[in-house]
């Protein structure tokens, strides 16, 4: 990825090229099926310049057919829960594990994983955030190591390498359960406020 951006200036050019890429990847099989279903990639979304990233699991169907993250139920509701803690949607950039979609929505393969995960990494040094905010068990255990559980660091952060990780549910997953998820996620997002300004009030002005 970073060879052929290398003749590139701006953190914006190479954002933008590396969206061109993932536009045509057909590096997994979910790249395949996208291009033979008439589907699109979906690289991410939001402001290059900010100091928070979501990442979710992967493109929905509406989501693949827009070319947008978090535009179907769960994306409404992710909104909603932004709203909820007076953070615009369009100050962070939001994406997802793996760039187009897994059919049927299935927990996306491990080996699709691996050929996507280079992409989110070349986002996260290019957009040098300083909070990462983790959806769900796939995007907690892609990133920060398959022995991670998410009951466990539900709701807390966590620093590595000089980046704080916050890990919560998934949205998707207050659809299929809301009386259980939905407060839990609720307060989730109430400590993740206060972590954003305690570290990062600029995000809300
Ligand atoms: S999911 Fe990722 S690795 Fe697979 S084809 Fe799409 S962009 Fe390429």
């Amino acid at each position: 990825v970073w060879s052929a951006l290398s003749a590139l200036k701006t953190q914006t050019d190479y954002l933008i090229a590396l969206q061109r890429r993932i536009g045509t990847c057909r590096l997994c099989e979910y790249g395949v099926l996208r291009d033979e279903q008439g589907m699109r990639a979906v690289p991410g979304t939001g402001s290059h310049e900010t100091p928070v990233i979501f990442i979710g699991e992967g493109p929905g169907e509406e989501e693949a057919r827009q070319g947008e993250p978090f535009v179907g139920r769960a994306g409404q509701y992710l909104t909603s829960l932004l709203n909820s803690i007076n953070l615009p949607r369009a100050r962070v950039y939001i994406t997802n594990i793996v760039k187009c979609r897994p059919p049927g929505n299935e927990t996306p393969k491990p080996e699709c994983i691996t050929a996507c995960l280079p992409y989110l990494k070349a986002q996260i040094a290019l957009v040098r955030p300083r909070v990462i905010v983790l959806l769900g068990n796939t995007a907690l255990t892609a990133v920060l190591g398959k022995e991670q559980r998410l009951q466990t660091l539900r709701g807390q952060a966590r620093q590595k390498s000089g980046i704080i990780y916050f890990v919560t549910y998934h949205p998707a997953a207050v659809l299929r359960s809301a009386n259980t998820i939905e407060p839990v996620i609720t307060r989730d997002f109430e400590t993740l406020k206060a972590l954003l300004q305690r570290y990062c009030p600029e995000v809300f002005r």
